[in-house]
């Protein structure tokens, strides 16, 4: 288990339960309250920090924050720092 400690800042009282994020989520972190009608932000710690939920939520209601010091940024910025050095 990679510890991360993403954040997802969800305003609901801008959303207007339209599903978008929902939808743009291309890993299993937005979950979909059919009842609310509302974004759950089930598994923030999959989130891949793309922040595509952010930009395609034209409420402005969302706000992704990647934790920059997390194990899982190190491991990518690590793998890209060696390939640069091997080029
Ligand atoms: S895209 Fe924004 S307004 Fe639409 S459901 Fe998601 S948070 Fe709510
Ligand atoms: S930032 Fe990307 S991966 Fe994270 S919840 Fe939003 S769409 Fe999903």
């Amino acid at each position: 288990m990679i510890y991360t400690n993403h954040k997802i800042e969800f305003d609901e009282s801008k959303c207007v339960g339209c599903q978008i994020c929902y939808k743009a989520c291309f890993v299993d972190v937005i979950r979909w309250d059919a009842e609310k009608r509302r974004p759950i932000f089930k598994y923030v710690e999959d989130c891949e920090h793309c922040n595509y939920c952010e930009v395609k939520c034209a409420k402005g209601a969302i706000k992704v924050i990647p934790d920059y010091g997390s194990q899982s940024f190190r491991q990518t910025f690590d793998c890209y720092a060696k390939k640069q050095s091997e080029a």
